[in-house]
């Protein structure tokens, strides 16, 4: 991924090292320039010093010579005693200079030659030239000019010799001078430096250095603007085109697991059923049990550590040619592909829910989990991937819904029934929203004194069509939907307005029984918004228990449970156990869950006459809650012959049809004023 950067950076480097390899040149090129310069101010100073030369060897050598009789002669070298003219010395010092420096060239020359001197007159244009610019420009002793040779640029300097005072006298009449009538100023010679220069140099000399240095940083800043913006354009281009990657890898890869998504599955199950000759293949459909609440309870990244866990062990189950996915919240599926062999699907749906089951540590903690495996066969099954995965979430949820189920198969039937259900549960929606669901309350009575002890809360939908619906009807497919906890809303709001006419009517109220369901458990918000409406409509807690089920405590992931049914007691609600021996719960697990009330189950009343062993059962638990201290409640009582025999045992409290049925609130008034309301029960009166 960011390896393109890398390579925009190498260019981006390469592209900052060329350019300041430019700019080096470019310094080269101006230091060359700078040279150039101080080389022509050198070759200044250069003739400066060979006119000094020539002014001290003329006055302090010859001048002194010639008067000590030394011959002063241009043939010096064959005379004894003799030394050369200024001229031929200079001529003499200046060709030898030129020997010592490769890239100057010094010259001496003159109209009129000097003595066996063969290159002494001008030997190029230059110095035709700079002979006539001295000779009519007698005010001038300076000539400079870019020449080339060979087609090398060539930087020349002359410098006019003219006649001083002190020369003209020697000069005109020494027998061996070229001429007698020299006057003061007349051009005798030139002395000359030349210095090859770089093209470069030649240019900028030629056209001034100013537009030399703009051009350079036009040039630079040029150079510079450009791997800028090339840059930035190349950066810009990979952040849009890691985007587009980024955003691609998303919509096929799950961010949490790395697993595929729904979409990559479907695309895959899609390339499985193009094939040419299509192969058999299994989806399993599986989502994790309780994972809300382990969200609630570990946050939501405990959350993604149990799904990152659950992926994991999904991958390395043994088996070929199988792709995991994630394809939404807690939904997992697997496909299997090339098999139809009943016993391996079976074998790999069983090792599904035996790894998911496994505990797992979080934080230092175990976390419970576990799955309903759903399965749907390619082609049997489906011939388009949608309905491969509709049908295995459907196989998927009856599994869920069937106890002792761990997976199961799609079939049509479950279509069927899965539509009903999807109907039903869009009714139940709209109920609730058009207020369709409303509160029965089925009396409890005293088997002492005959009066009311309380009254259970019993939700019942008046169906537009269908008439009076009992829980029966819809509770399933409510919790199957997810939608017991709107349901449950509906009770409770209503619950709160009875007790308020009640209270407001003058009546004693009873205390309010309210089934809770697993779902409300696992839903901390909702048990908050729960206490919050008691709260604010000042109910009070004492007034109020909640019934759960043995499967409540019991369940998988419901280790919390005992400690919300503490809290609960603690603040002053009553905590019944419903169903009560219908469960597994132990009576030593009993004695330590923090429970107010049990309710013996209807199914061990209704055969109370006939069975020795309930009776048996239920008179130890009139024992053991008298033990305990705790309300004990017998459910489902039908006839007299129950009642009796219950009052017989010592059973404080009976409900059942033989003394109501649930009634409608407004029937339920009646009641409260016909019967009366039992003393306060034991809790209540602690409470108070
Ligand atoms: P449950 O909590 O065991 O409620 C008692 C059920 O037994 C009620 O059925 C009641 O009508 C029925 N019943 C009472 N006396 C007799 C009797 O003498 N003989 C027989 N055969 N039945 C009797 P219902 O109202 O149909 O409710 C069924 C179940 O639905 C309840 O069982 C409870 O588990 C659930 N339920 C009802 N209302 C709610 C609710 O508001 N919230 C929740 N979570 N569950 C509810
Ligand atoms: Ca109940
Ligand atoms: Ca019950």
């Amino acid at each position: 991924m960011y390896s393109r950067r890398k390579i925009v950076l190498l260019l981006a480097l390469g592209g900052a090292a060329a350019l300041l390899v430019s700019i080096a040149t470019v310094l080269i090129k101006i230091t060359t320039h700078v040279e150039r310069f101080s080389a022509e101010t050198s070759a200044m100073a250069y003739l400066e010093i060979l006119s000094d030369t020539q002014h001290f060897y003329s006055r302090d050598i010859v001048g002194p010579a010639s008067h000590n009789g030394v011959n002063v002669s241009r043939d010096f070298s064959n005379h004894d005693n003799a030394i050369p003219f200024p001229a031929t010395f200079m001529h003499g010092l200046t060709e030898s200079l030129s020997q010592q420096y490769d890239t100057k060239n010094f010259r001496f020359f003159s109209r009129y030659p000097f003595f066996e001197r063969p290159m002494s007159g001008p030997q190029d244009l230059f110095e035709e030239d700079a002979l006539s610019f001295f000779e009519e420009n007698p005010d001038q002793d300076m000539f400079s000019r870019l020449d080339d040779i060979d087609g090398e640029p060539v930087m020349r300097n002359a410098m006019a010799l003219r006649m001083a005072e002190s020369c003209v006298g020697c000069h005109n009449s020494h027998e061996e001078s070229p001429k007698k009538d020299w006057m003061l100023g007349d051009l005798r010679g030139v002395q000359a430096v030349s210095e090859e220069i770089s093209f470069f140099s030649a240019w900028s000399v030629a056209h001034g250095a100013t537009w030399l240095f703009i051009l350079c940083g036009i040039l630079v800043l040029l150079v510079a603007a450009v791997v800028i913006a090339v840059v930035l354009l190349a950066w810009r281009h990979i952040d849009l085109s890691d985007a587009h990657a980024h955003i691609e890898t998303l919509a096929w890869q799950d961010t949490i697991c790395d697993l595929a998504n729904r979409r990559a599955l479907v695309s895959m199950i899609e390339a499985e059923l193009k094939e040419t000759t299509p192969k058999p293949f299994a989806i399993f459909m599986m989502d994790l049990v309780n994972f809300k609440t382990i969200n609630d309870v570990h946050g939501h990244s405990g959350g993604d550590d149990v799904l990152r866990i659950v992926g994991k062990r999904l991958q390395e189950l043994p088996y070929q040619d199988t792709t995991v996915a994630r394809i939404g919240g807690d939904e997992f599926a697997l496909l299997k592909r090339g098999t139809r062999d009943s016993e391996e699907i079976e074998k790999l749906a069983k090792s599904i829910v035996e790894i998911i089951e496994q505990p797992i540590t979080l934080n230092g903690r175990r976390v419970h989990t576990g799955t309903s495996v759903g399965i749907a066969l390619a082609p049997k099954h489906g011939r388009t991937a949608r309905d491969l995965l509709d049908n295995a979430d459907m196989a998927m949820y009856h599994a869920k819904a069937t106890a002792g189920c761990q997976w199961s198969y799609f079939s049509a039937n479950l279509r069927e029934s899965a539509l009903r259900a999807e109907r039903l549960s869009e009714e139940i929606r709209e109920g609730i929203a058009r207020g369709q669901f409303v509160v029965y309350y089925q009396p409890q009575f005293s088997l002492t004194d005959g009066r009311i002890f309380g009254l259970e809360a019993l939700v019942r939908w008046q169906h537009p069509r269908e008439g009076l619906l009992l829980p029966g009807a819809f509770l399933s497919i409510a919790e199957e939907r997810g939608l017991i906890v709107a349901l449950s809303e509906v009770v409770i709001r209503q619950s709160i307005q009875d007790i308020l006419r009640w209270r407001g009517g003058g009546l004693a109220v009873p205390r309010i029984a309210i089934n809770i369901h697993q779902d409300q458990i696992n839903d901390r918000n909702h048990l908050r918004w729960v206490e919050r409406c008691y709260k604010d409509s000042a109910v009070d807690s004492g007034h109020l228990t909640f019934e759960i089920t043995e499967g409540c405590i019991l369940g998988r992931g419901n280790h919390h449970v005992p400690d919300l049914l503490q809290q609960w007691r603690d603040r002053g609600y009553g905590v019944s156990l419903d169903d009560f021996g219908t469960g597994f719960a132990s009576l030593s697990h009993l004695k330590n869950l923090p429970v107010s009330e049990f309710k013996i189950d209807r199914s061990f009343i209704e055969d109370l006459l006939d069975d020795p062993p309930d009776r048996a059962i239920v008179d130890g638990l009139v024992k053991l809650s008298a033990e305990l201290g705790t309300t004990l409640i017998a459910e489902g009582v039908e006839t007299l012959e129950q009642a009796v025999m219950l009052r017989m045992m010592g059973a404080p409290y009976a409900q059942g049809y033989l003394f109501a049925r649930p009634l409608p609130p407004a029937r339920t008034d009646r009641l409260i004023e016909e019967k009366g309301v039992a003393v306060m029960h034991d809790r209540q009166a602690k409470a108070a």
